[in-house]
């Protein structure tokens, strides 16, 4: 004998089992006691086809897509260079940007000092002189020469950096900073036979190349002169460059020689950005 079967009453449990049923049926998810089972369809025949396809008509057509990130309807015009499906080109323009702002702090690995330069850094303000340089530098991030002129302690390194941030966001353009020291070491370091240096090889196929403190390096003590050669092979390559330095060209002339100072001066093209006491008064 079982104790617990004692007082097993098979009336309670059909009662319980009839109460669940009912509720299941009220509920919709169980057929009423008699119903049969679903019958199998039949095959079609065209009177079949025929109804479901009017039946088909007469649905509400299907939604048109949507962009994912704003909501409003794709067209041929909102889609026009757009290189995902599900968005319009002005919000994938924007998830693109977004994304490199992510990335920007990151840049720059060689410059770790510079790692908080950015136009949004209220310290940028604190650092360059005269404060009108920022707007100026703002307004050139899209330029491929430009020069960041003045003393040291005058902010052009940290606002350079902060250019090339904006550039990068706007452009995609991966920057690298060098300075014009370890450039013009770099082939001395360099084990013989291994072709050119690291520092010299970026330098040369950088999307956009900071050159930092131009003039301050000491002459190289290989027959290389390869800041020369660097500024040479991207004017001739029309690659974006960019340099700080407190040397003004009749200095740059001097001691570059007249190419390299034509070079970097562009015929006036290049955008010269004056931090410290050599900028305009405004
Ligand atoms: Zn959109």
């Amino acid at each position: 004998m079982n104790d617990q079967n004692d007082d097993f009453d098979p009336e309670q449990l059909r009662a319980a089992q009839e109460r669940a049923r009912q509720a299941r049926v009220a509920a919709g998810t169980m057929l009423s006691d008699d119903a049969p089972p679903a019958p199998l369809r039949r095959v079609s025949t065209m009177a079949d086809v025929l109804r479901d396809a009017a039946a088909i008509a007469k649905l509400p057509p299907p939604p048109a897509p949507t962009c994912r990130a704003c909501g409003q309807e794709l067209t041929r015009e909102n889609t026009a260079g757009a290189k995902r499906a599900g968005m319009c080109a002005a919000c994938e323009v924007d998830e693109v940007r977004a994304r490199r702002r992510a990335n920007a702090p990151r840049l720059l690995a060689d410059a770790e000092e510079f790692a908080w330069a950015s136009f949004d850094a209220p310290e940028l303000a604190r650092r360059v002189k005269p404060v009108e340089a920022i707007a100026k530098a703002r307004a050139a991030i899209l330029a491929p020469l430009v020069m960041f002129r003045g003393e040291g302690a005058a902010g052009k390194t940290s606002l350079a950096c902060a250019a090339l941030r904006a550039r990068y966001v706007e452009t995609g353009d991966v920057p690298y900073f060098v300075s014009a020291s370890s450039l013009a070491i770099a082939r001395a370091r360099h084990k013989l036979g291994e072709g050119d240096p690291e520092e010299v090889k970026r330098a040369l196929n950088a999307d956009i190349l900071l050159i930092d403190d131009l003039g301050f390096e000491s002459p190289p003590p290989s027959a290389v002169r390869d800041v020369d050669l660097v500024i040479d092979y991207r004017h001739r390559r029309a690659r974006p460059l960019w340099v700080t330095t407190s040397l003004e060209f009749g200095k740059i002339r001097e001691r570059y020689g007249e190419n390299v100072a034509r070079r970097l001066q562009e015929d006036g093209r290049a955008v010269i950005i004056r931090c410290g006491k050599g900028a305009p008064k405004p």
